[in-house]
């Protein structure tokens, strides 16, 4: 008979916990069976101890195995998906799911909250009113052989487990672990049953494994993972020292995501959007990097793409409207600016730091059962590499809690680093696993 606290002294004391022990802690965890105090400590143990590559793939699949497993086999086309580890202003699936749709791919992606400092597709589509991110399996696979795409979060039928362990880590402070992070991707990419996986592994300081070497690590780990289930599986690690595009926050990135797909949108992210979107056609056997490109920019500046994102957001019950027109997403209350300390150039921030800004002003949560305000957010005037006088506004700081905005503008101080000369910027694109 097996028992929670030795599983945790287990781990607590650094030792391989057994595929059995893995399994029962996730069935366990997942029927409620197992409280969140216990899953919390070994959380923290695993955080602290690591897990070996044995262990991770066998948590991958428990999480993978965990929900009712609806029948996705109805499910028509090729199945592709993209997922981030998790970045700053990362709203690339809002915009590289409706083009690979437009493409002609199937999308039936799962997604997750926002964890730690960083936002989550499935709070930026609750930004959207009427935006169902929950559907039953047999609702999912009839829109998406209608319309080519849904977006939901993971479920009592998808990685159930998942869900529970994604939002306990993003409280207590057990997200940035190689196998926590590892399992939980690739859980949900195996539940879902997707053909193609592009993972876009971050790095940098708004990242949460921050220095090459780890995010590379952590590539590898998923595509092992991935090719051995039998799915065409790649990862590129991409720069996160920065945030991504000038939005922050929920309603913002939707706003973002939207100018982006109407030809509109920041340099940086249009870049890699394309670049991700033209990676998931050449994986998927569409033909030449060039030929995969082309067919990515003739759906995004056609506005196919553009009118995928409306038949998905229709779809899933959201007001289509507030896409045609995303200033009808509204305003927060109160809006302060953090301008500039001296003159000079930006020559870096802490990514992380402007998360974690954002969070402060309501974008994320303290505790499991916090509300989160999809109008807080920041939007950036002035990014790394841009020249700034003192007293210039760099960012406007968004929230309906005016008294969250001096700890905000106290982060985003702490967070912004000045040069005299002009700072090289690294390329968007660092590596490639495949
Ligand atoms: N995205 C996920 O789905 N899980 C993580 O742990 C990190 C990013």
């Amino acid at each position: 008979m097996m028992r929670v606290p030795d599983i945790i002294r287990k781990k607590r004391d650094g030792l391989e916990l057994s595929p059995d022990e893995i399994k029962y802690f996730i069935s366990g965890y997942t029927s409620g069976d197992i409280p969140d105090y216990q899953a919390s400590a070994l959380l923290m143990a695993v955080f602290l101890r690591g897990m070996t590559d044995r262990e991770t793939v066998c948590l991958t699949e428990a999480i993978r195995d965990s929900g009712t497993k609806p029948d996705f086999s109805g499910i028509k086309g090729i199945r592709v998906d993209k997922h981030s580890t998790g970045g700053v202003g990362d709203k690339t699936s809002l915009i590289v799911g409706p083009i690979v749709a437009a493409c002609g791919m199937t999308v039936a992606k799962i997604s997750g909250r926002g964890l730690g400092h960083t936002g989550g597709t499935v709070d930026k589509l609750e930004a959207i009113p009427g935006y169902r991110t929950a559907l039953s399996g047999e609702e999912f696979s009839e829109i998406v052989n209608r319309t080519g795409i849904a977006i939901v979060g993971q479920s009592s039928e998808i990685a159930p487990a998942d869900k529970k362990l994604y939002a306990l880590r993003d409280v207590t402070s057990t997200v940035e672990s190689l196998p926590l992070i590892a399992s939980s991707i690739m859980g949900k990419k195996l539940a879902a049953g997707d053909d193609v996986i592009l993972l876009d592994v971050k790095t940098g300081s708004g990242s949460f494994l921050k220095s090459v070497d780890n995010a590379t690590a952590l590539a590898r780990v998923m595509v092992n993972i991935g090719k051995a289930a039998g799915k065409k599986t790649a990862a590129l690690i991409t720069d996160m020292d920065s945030p991504l595009g000038n939005e922050i926050g929920n309603a913002n990135e939707v706003r973002e995501a939207v100018g982006v797909l109407k030809g509109k949108g920041p340099d940086d992210l249009t870049y890699l959007c394309r670049m991700l979107s033209s990676g998931i056609l050449s994986l998927a056997g569409c033909g030449s990097d060039e030929k995969c490109l082309s067919m990515v920019d003739s759906v995004l500046y056609g506005g196919k793409a553009f009118e995928k994102l409306i038949d998905m957001v229709e779809a899933q019950g959201g007001d289509p409207g507030y896409i045609e027109d995303p200033s009808r997403l509204g305003r927060a209350r109160f809006t302060a600016e953090f301008t500039a300390e001296r003159d000079g150039y930006i020559s870096g921030v802490n990514a992380e730091g402007y998360g974690k800004a954002s969070l402060l002003l309501g974008a994320g949560r303290e505790k499991l059962t916090d509300a989160i305000d999809p109008l807080a957010g920041i939007s950036l005037i002035r990014k790394r590499g841009d020249r700034v006088s003192r007293g210039e506004p760099v960012a406007v700081l968004m929230t309906d809690d005016k008294s969250r905005i001096p700890a905000a503008v106290g982060e985003l101080s702490r967070s912004t680093f000045y040069s005299d000369e002009a700072p090289s910027v690294p390329p968007m694109i660092l590596g490639k696993v495949d």
